[in-house]
């Protein structure tokens, strides 16, 4: 490992990746070459956890073909130096920021969309001039061998390299001095790389998870937000990092909240028979899911098989924040209803926890909308929608306290792995000496008023 960084680390220092007409090639070939093994990532996570063509070119695929089209057209622009106003203690001068590539780069990715946790933020790394260390998750295996396949074969491992493996070549690469580590996933392992970067003084961007709370007020368009609600719960089989984890339900609404949501599941027909639904990636998590239920709190659903990894799409009513349900992100497809009166006991709730990654309001009532908006601190989210947000690459896509630091996508991505550097150019011809000694109450009196300051 070590000899691969060094070697990137040369490499980087020849300048070629500073050039944009080397970023736009290999951005280009990325995409060819996505392209071209299209078939082969389909087929490998459908064998890793049943993710269907429909499903791995809508959440995977197309938002990395979207990265490297957005990235094609605007790296030149993201790149040029920015001329910025001088103040007038350094005048004559002129000022600029130079938008400089951090370096070496690892970027470590999560397993529930393997695709687009490891290669998306492989695309701003690229864009803004880095080389680049991949290290997908090893869960998903076949998907970890194929990207391992597309880029090996066919990159320099000099400029970008994916290296395979679990905890132990995970820790063996954070060990290893890099200029930038963009980490995806849980908020255990993101505190290890955080503490493994602070031995390097390395800049993080951590993507990490949490419980995101869903709100439905007792004034909204029930239909079409339960419909909207269940897609993205659902989606990936709720292994999804800004999937809903819990909704708090007005109590006037409940009845028929869960009426029409039992509706709406039956009438999407998540099976994995027939690519409306996939599977629970490994048994270790499956077994996870079956112990967070309560039998006696189920309203609908609640089966699974564990040999299969397929789990019922799942409502609990009547849940309390004491239930187990409630201490630990779901990433499951289950869903805990709990029922509130009052909209401000709710926002104390979920700020007596954890910043969330993503908070979803349902709601007709703009004054609620704006309460929650302007209380509750999360990543990011949506108003009548839920997890669609992260597709506006406009916006950046991060989370919050601990469900994150840092964004990307966009120009964000291009942000993460960039430094700008600050310029103060000055030309010789004059030299003012007010701040040269000897020092005078005069010169103070002028420096003070320059500084626009008595
Ligand atoms: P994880 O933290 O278990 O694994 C992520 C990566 O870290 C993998 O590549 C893994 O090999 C590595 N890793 C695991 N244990 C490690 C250790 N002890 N030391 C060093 N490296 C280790 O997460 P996961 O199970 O792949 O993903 C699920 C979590 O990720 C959820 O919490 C989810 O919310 C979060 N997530 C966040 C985002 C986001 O964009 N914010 C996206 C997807 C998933």
């Amino acid at each position: 490992m070590e000899q691969i960084i060094n070697t990137q680390r040369d490499f980087f220092n020849t300048n070629t990746t500073k050039s944009i007409d080397f970023r736009k090639e290999q951005l280009k070939k990325l995409k060819e070459l996505l392209k071209k093994y299209e078939d082969d990532l389909n087929q490998a996570i459908y064998s890793d956890f049943k993710k269907s063509i429909f499903d791995n070119y809508t959440s995977e695929l197309s938002i990395l073909y979207h990265d490297i089209d957005e990235a094609l057209k605007n790296v030149k622009k993201w790149s040029k130096v920015k001329r910025v106003k001088t103040n007038l203690l350094n005048m004559p001068g002129r000022s600029y920021v130079v938008p400089e590539p951090l370096g070496v780069s690892l970027v470590i990715g999560a397993w529930n969309y393997p695709f687009h946790l490891s290669i998306a933020p492989a695309i701003a790394a690229i864009a803004a001039g880095n080389t680049v260390i991949l290290k997908p998750s090893e869960l998903p295996s076949n998907t970890s061998k194929a990207m391992a396949k597309l880029v090996n074969e066919n990159f320099d491992p000099k400029f970008f390299k994916v290296i395979e493996g679990g905890v132990q070549e995970t820790k063996e690469l954070l060990d290893q001095k890099f200029d930038k580590i963009f980490f995806t996933g849980s908020i255990p392992v993101g505190r290890i790389v955080y503490q493994a970067a602070a031995k390097h003084l390395t800049p993080v961007t951590l993507e990490l998870g949490g419980k995101s709370p869903t709100f439905l007020t007792e004034k909204c368009d029930l239909k079409i937000s339960v419909k909207r609600m269940v897609w993205a719960k659902f989606l990936n089989a709720g292994q999804t990092c800004v999937a809903p984890d819990y909704i708090f339900v007005h109590k006037n609404i409940k009845d028929k909240f869960l009426k029409q949501i039992k509706v709406e599941i039956e009438n999407s027909h998540f099976s994995v028979d027939n690519d409306n639904y996939v599977q629970i990636i490994n048994e270790r998590n499956m077994n996870r899911l079956v112990d967070l239920l309560d039998e006696k709190k189920i309203y609908s659903g609640g089966s699974y098989d564990i040999k299969e990894r397929y789990f019922e799409p799942t409502i609990m009513t009547d849940v309390t924040f004491d239930d187990k349900i409630m201490q630990d992100e779901i990433f499951g497809p289950i869903l805990p209803v709990i029922e509130y009166e009052n909209i401000d006991d709710a926002i104390a709730k979920v700020k007596s926890r954890s910043k969330p990654l993503a908070c979803y309001i349902f709601t007709s009532e703009s004054k609620i909308k704006e309460k929650i908006l302007k209380e509750v601190s999360f990543g990011g989210g949506a108003v009548n929608d839920a997890v669609m947000h992260l597709t506006n690459s406009n916006m950046g896509f991060g989370g919050v306290g601990d469900s994150g630091m840092g964004n990307y996508h966009g120009e964000n991505g291009f942000r993460a792995f960039t430094h700008y550097k600050s310029i103060l150019d000055k030309p010789t011809w004059i030299e003012p000496n007010i701040k040269y000694y000897p020092r005078t109450l005069g010169k103070l009196k002028l420096i003070k008023m320059m500084m626009g300051q008595k």
